[in-house]
């Protein structure tokens, strides 16, 4: 690495941080949603949200509530429904479980982990907006989700109480500055859940997008077509389809078993109302990181015609230790994967380099050993990072 690939790595380190501020109030469109929902025989089971709520229905050991209720208190539990249906409470292993359930190791962090493990706070330039790549902005409007996975790489600032719903006055300085970029070819709705929007505010933001011309793209990252697949309704796939732009949507799925017969309607609905489909998958110990599992999902992705895009190496989120395997064992995986699977069912493998310092695919000459056991990531513009290795995580639950 040069004097000047150094400074230009340590000027984007350097940039403004800028915290979102804290209104959970978006949520209730979710729960209007609940409350509406029905069944033949009366109103659906609602969303446990809750250690007590868990272990009233079985999912946890009445014994761990102390220790699992100290969980809860930092980080939002949510299930709901569809997703607590597909859970076989006699597996102690459960991969479907395994992602929702609060874990006592949650409260372990250990010292490679950061708050912010993909840097967005150093690239957000007003509120809501992360501009890291020239080209694209994640535009993310609200905090909460209808699930709280336990990996979650925004962990500490999404859930109940932790962010914001984005004002009218921060929502109208982030769509200046994306009017003002022409540069700005696709917005990101992330999150937080853009599907636990009203169909209302989605298509204000939707409509006002559609008033920029140099943005060709609209995105949607999502869990809602698998996690709560009644929150894909007409309404909100119109109010999506209002920005005039070509709207994808990037699903996040982990196991083939998400894809429920009520999961793969909402996905119809999506790809009928002519949207795009892609996934996003976290490798993910204990519940995907074996090459039979990743090669089941990806077909059934393929074959519910969802292009799957990404499988991210788990992120340093704090207290999700137990969720990583280590790079190389992925990189093994991945190679096993990419030998089975066709091109179209190969998602790209990626790691976010912990700073903020963007994507790069793992299965390429991103990564080189530094000569004391860990690693170098070198990122898009050459600048090499250290990345701090672990041994690999058990996947019992403690
Ligand atoms: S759906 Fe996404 S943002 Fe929400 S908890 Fe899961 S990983 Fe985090």
């Amino acid at each position: 690495m040069n004097e000047d690939s150094a400074r230009h790595c340590e000027e984007r380190s350097d940039e403004a941080i800028q915290e979102p501020s804290r209104d959970s109030g978006l949520l209730r469109f979710a729960r209007n949603d609940e409350k509406a929902m029905t069944t033949p025989s009366g109103p659906a089971p609602k969303t446990l949200r809750s250690v007590a709520d868990l272990a009233a229905v079985g999912l946890t050991d009445p014994d761990r509530a102390a220790a699992l209720e100290a969980v809860e208190e930092r980080y939002s539990v949510a299930m709901t429904p569809e997703i607590a249906a597909l859970i076989d409470p006699a597996d102690p292993d459960d991969p479907i479980a395994r992602q929702f359930l609060p874990d006592e190791r949650e409260l372990e962090t250990r010292p490679e982990e950061l708050a912010d493990p993909i840097g967005d706070n150093a690239f957000s330039p007003t509120e809501g907006l992360v501009h890291r790549y020239p080209d694209r902005v994640l535009l993310k409007l609200l905090s909460v989700c209808p699930v709280y996975c336990r990996f979650c790489f925004r962990r500490e600032t999404v859930g109940l109480g932790k962010g914001a719903g984005l004002s009218e006055e921060a929502l109208d300085k982030a769509l200046t500055y994306i009017a003002e970029r022409p540069q700005i070819f696709e917005v990101i709705l992330t999150g937080g859940d853009p599907l636990a929007l009203s169909a209302r505010r989605l298509r204000t933001v939707a409509e006002r997008l559609a008033a920029i011309e140099h943005v060709a793209v609209l995105r949607v990252h999502t869990r809602a077509p698998t996690a709560a697949p009644r929150l894909v309704t007409p309404e909100r796939l119109d109010a999506m389809k209002a920005s005039g732009k070509a709207v994808y949507m990037v699903l996040h799925v982990n196991h083939a078993r998400e894809l429920s017969p009520d999961a793969r309607a909402a996905v119809t609905a999506i790809q009928n109302a002519g949207v795009s489909t892609l996934s996003q998958t976290v490798l993910l110990a204990g519940v995907n990181d074996d090459a039979d599992t990743l090669e089941r999902l990806m077909r059934s992705l393929v074959a519910a015609r969802i292009t799957p895009y990404y499988l991210h190496h788990p992120d340093l989120a704090p207290g999700t230790g137990h969720f990583r395997i280590p790079l190389d064992e992925g990189r093994r995986l991945y190679a096993e994967l990419a030998r089975r699977l066709s091109g179209i069912a190969l998602p790209s493998y990626v790691l976010d380099i912990p700073g903020g310092y963007g994507k790069v695919p793992l299965q390429q000459s991103h990564l080189e050993r530094d000569g004391n056991g860990g690693w170098r990531v070198i990122d898009r513009s050459g600048c090499a990072h250290s990345y701090a290795d672990e041994g690999r995580a058990t996947a019992e639950r403690a």
